[in-house]
């Protein structure tokens, strides 16, 4: 039995019919990008939910099952690569990038040691040194290349977590929380999600959150920041997710740093800002923070999913994230997993490496200038055809909103429902608007204006 199936799997291996299967039909799906609507229609939708049927007892093979694979969701999926994916912060894919992924996932390295992976543990080691210069972290900043912002802003805040516990003589490792000093969490209320989810995963709690207004672009009002201490985490953000504002780092992170607090700046996608000279004020002073996070997948354009945190303090990421057992060989090199939750972990630097090697220094400043322009252009156009524009953008986000909330949403649907463009909604200071994130190095000033046309489309039909 097992023999005859080991026979069966080298055979497939060996003849490539589903490999080849899956690399023309590849190629084909990234040729028809732009002839593909940015959202499946309903039938797509209803064709993938048809395969909900029993596991058979079975297995079709190889070849047919990567050709059923496509057969039943290629029609399903999200096209945010095309240039007209505007929804949530949905990057694109560099043609590198994805290239390198491929190839990568063909070599399916596993990243959590030098010993498992010495590729990975170099490149790993590249893509850090490459990214602290183009954000200008200081010198000894490691990098953890992780699932997303998600768990990056968990990763920068264990390391925060563990950092001011053991400044007041706590070994968080050993005690946990039980019994522990306070630490104090300072954050603006316009804190993504993620950030207040990592509170919550760290045992920190949102009651002892302490908010800090923000203004018109979501910043934090920087008189209203309480006073600060060693024994404080200061949350900020670079980009905020619907109003694209970036906080006061220049004042707020020397404050935090005279104090002693620990500062941590989730940048998903802002950060990039400091890599393009013409964006880069927007950054300022962010170098005197503790810990940062971004997403490569989000501003970057590699492919789902790469983020990646960063903290000027080596030795409390690797305390807080610190593994061991005596079948791991440690110390032959870099060790990922020492600023990671994970010990198995994907090779995300590839991607990472690959899209930096494509684009150099000049290319990553072109692509998030390109971003900005593009929104700028979005937002110069909608609200020369009458709409409101809720939130300029500082970055690659705005938002804007028709007379009442009624008409802001039916527009929207219409527009989701039509098939040109797609974008989401969101609330923004009282009220329901529609939010623009352009985050596809493919986005073109044709796709722009299109988009803007299918949006005053909708409303005068309503
Ligand atoms: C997207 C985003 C996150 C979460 O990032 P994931 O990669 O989805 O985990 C956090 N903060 C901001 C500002 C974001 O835009």
């Amino acid at each position: 039995m097992t023999d005859t199936l080991q026979k069966r799997l080298f055979n497939e291996q060996q003849s490539g019919a589903a490999f080849g299967y899956a690399a023309d039909q590849s190629r084909a799906y990234v040729e028809t990008i732009a002839e593909r609507p940015p959202f499946p229609s309903e039938a797509a939708i209803d064709k993938a939910r048809a395969a909900a049927t029993p596991l058979p007892a079975t297995g079709v093979g190889a070849e047919e099952a990567v050709r059923a694979m496509r057969e039943t969701f290629e029609g399903a999926c999200v096209n945010a690569l095309g240039g007209r994916y505007f929804g949530f912060v949905t990057g694109g894919v560099l043609p590198a990038a994805r290239a390198a992924r491929l190839l990568s996932d063909m070599w399916d390295q596993n990243a959590p040691l030098f010993r498992t992976s010495p590729a990975a543990a170099i490149a790993e080691e590249i893509a850090e040194a490459w990214l602290c210069e183009l954000f200008g972290f200081p010198e000894g900043t490691v990098a953890g290349f992780v699932s997303g912002s998600s768990l990056a802003i968990y990763c920068g805040l264990a390391a925060a977590r563990w950092r001011l516990l053991e400044r007041q003589g706590w070994d968080f490792n050993a005690k946990g929380l039980t019994g522990a000093p306070p630490i104090r969490v300072v954050s603006g209320r316009h804190a993504h999600g993620t950030v207040v989810k990592a509170v919550t995963l760290l045992g920190l709690g949102t009651d002892n959150i302490e908010w800090v207004d923000v203004d018109a672009d979501g910043r934090i009002d920087v008189d209203a920041v309480p006073a600060l201490d060693a024994n404080t985490i200061l949350l900020l953000q670079a980009g905020n997710v619907n109003g694209g504002g970036f906080d006061d780092f220049k004042t707020l992170c020397a404050n935090a740093k005279d104090a002693g607090a620990w500062t941590h700046v989730d940048g998903a996608f802002g950060l990039w800002a400091a890599a393009a000279r013409d964006y880069r004020h927007l950054t300022e002073g962010m170098e005197n923070a503790s810990s940062w996070s971004c997403d490569a997948h989000k501003t970057l354009n590699t492919p789902y999913d790469c983020g990646v945190v960063f903290c000027r303090d080596a030795d409390a990421i690797r305390a807080a994230l610190h593994q061991q057992g005596s079948y791991l060989e440690t110390g032959m090199g870099r060790d990922g997993m020492y600023m990671t939750p994970e010990l198995s972990r994907r090779a995300r630097a590839f991607d990472v490496w690959a899209a930096l090697l494509s684009l150099g220094r000049n290319g990553v400043d072109e692509l998030v200038s390109l971003l900005c322009d593009r929104a700028a252009q979005f937002a110069d156009e909608i609200s020369a055809a009458g709409f409101d524009l809720a939130a300029r953008p500082s970055f690659n986000q705005l938002m804007f909103a028709c007379d009442s909330d009624e008409e802001t949403v039916r527009v929207l649907r219409a527009v989701q429902a039509g098939g040109e463009c797609w974008a989401a909604g969101a609330d923004w200071r009282g009220r329901r608007v529609i939010r623009i994130s352009v985050c596809s190095w493919a986005t073109t000033r044709e796709d722009i204006t299109a988009s803007v046309r299918a949006f005053a489309e909708a409303r005068e039909k309503q």
